[in-house]
């Protein structure tokens, strides 16, 4: 049976043009780019290559790029990087409640390292309000930390409005930017953000790389003490192959993530559409227009995610329920339950993430086999017997 992969959030198969090149680069390209060989050099060249590729992507300098191993590690380093260089001029932080877990457990550590964290709401799509950081900032406010599109339900945050009111009180502003790279045009000097996270197997690179922009002039402490890689704010040898990787998958979102967008979201708006047909009592979660084109995130009433994403692996259908992160806890998804969702409707949501290798099939077995198993669910639910969806 033919795999059909709906979970591009969670992660991306690496493009095959990635893989050439990282193969080249672990074969024969082994010299530490830190030695002084002309083989060395050449190596050192081809990180400041994927430096430049990277930068270029989120329109910044490549001395605003550091490599890390990762969205979580770039979130931390952001955050505690940031909380400890500026802990003399305050402690608080302000986040918004529907961030990824690399955000939020990383202001629960600060919270018990001495800082104070206010978490902002959201409204029903998933919007945080400029006004309402505007009221959250206070004299002793440090940095704002706010995703730029929700890996759960896709919205995209007002990210240029939030940061100019973070700077109208002369606070640093970060975004973890990780699901928008490579899918959506991102800016970073548009933008006017201080740091901004990215990871690479979002957007078909490896796992395991990622980097944080740096604007020009901000100061932070680094996570990880040694050489003096990467400036001095991320030491030890580089992942050689990892960062070629990344930068290939850079230059080749750059080039071609506008044709990718037009390919996939009719794909997505036809899951929706159908699901909405032929399924009774969905919501959609996420805002109608400011979302990621390739995300669709439904409740489906009165049954769990979890059974459904069982059922539907049996077709080797891979979606994700609530985000992958939280699947392994019985508590719903955090974001579900910010945007407002009750448990119980919050507990039946299915994510689907579109990517560029879908195809008109995926979306056609989907269509084939969820009804069916939503109906045999519900039928043998408490919840959908009290609705009318039992046997007898
Ligand atoms: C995937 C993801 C991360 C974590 O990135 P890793 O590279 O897996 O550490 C952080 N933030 C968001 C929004 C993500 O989707």
């Amino acid at each position: 049976m033919r795999e059909v992969y709906l979970d591009y959030n969670a992660t991306t198969p690496v493009d095959p043009r990635v893989v050439d090149v990282m193969t080249t680069f672990l074969k024969y390209y082994y010299h530490n780019p830190s030695s002084l060989y002309s083989r060395a050099k050449e190596v050192r060249k081809a990180v400041e290559s994927a430096r430049e590729k990277v930068a270029k992507l989120i329109n910044a300098r490549p001395d605003e790029i550091i490599f890390t191993s990762g969205g979580s590690e770039s979130d931390n380093m952001a955050l505690k990087g940031v909380a400890l260089y500026l802990k003399d001029r305050g402690n608080h932080i302000i986040t918004s409640s529907i961030e990824h877990h690399a955000v939020l457990h990383t202001c629960k550590f600060l919270e018990k390292m001495g800082f104070e964290v206010t978490y902002l709401p959201v409204d029903r799509y998933g919007l945080v309000d400029p006004d309402e950081l505007k009221k959250a900032i206070k004299p002793e406010t440090i940095l704002v930390s706010v995703m730029m599109a929700n890996n759960e339900i896709g919205t995209i945050e007002p990210i240029k409005e939030l940061a100019e009111v973070a700077h109208d009180h002369g606070v640093l502003f970060h975004t973890d930017a990780v699901q928008a790279v490579g899918k959506i045009p991102v800016d970073a000097k548009e933008l006017g953000v201080d740091l901004l996270s990215l990871s690479a197997h979002k957007f078909y690179g490896p796992k395991g790389v990622g980097a944080l922009y740096i604007k020009k002039g901000v100061r932070l402490y680094p996570l990880i003490h040694g050489g003096s890689q990467e400036k001095k704010l991320r030491a030890g040898t580089e992942n050689v192959a990892g960062i070629v990787g990344t930068g290939k998958a850079a230059e080749i979102a750059m080039a071609e993530m506008g044709h990718e967008a037009q390919k996939i979201k009719p794909l997505r708006d036809r899951l929706e559409k159908e699901i909405k047909e032929k399924i009774p009592e969905v919501i959609v979660n996420g805002h109608p227009e400011k979302r990621l084109f390739n995300t669709l995130n439904v409740c489906i009433k009165y049954i769990e995610g979890e059974g459904m994403l069982t059922l539907l692996d049996m077709y080797r259908i891979c979606v994700s329920s609530g985000s992958a992160c939280s699947s392994s806890s019985l508590e719903p998804s955090h974001v579900l339950l910010a945007i407002g969702l009750p448990h119980e409707i919050a507990h039946g949501s299915l994510r689907f993430s579109f990517g560029k290798y879908n195809t008109e099939e995926d979306v056609n077995k989907v269509i084939e086999v969820l009804p069916d198993i939503v109906s045999k669910l519900r039928a043998v639910s408490p919840y959908g017997s009290e609705h009318g969806f039992g046997d007898s």
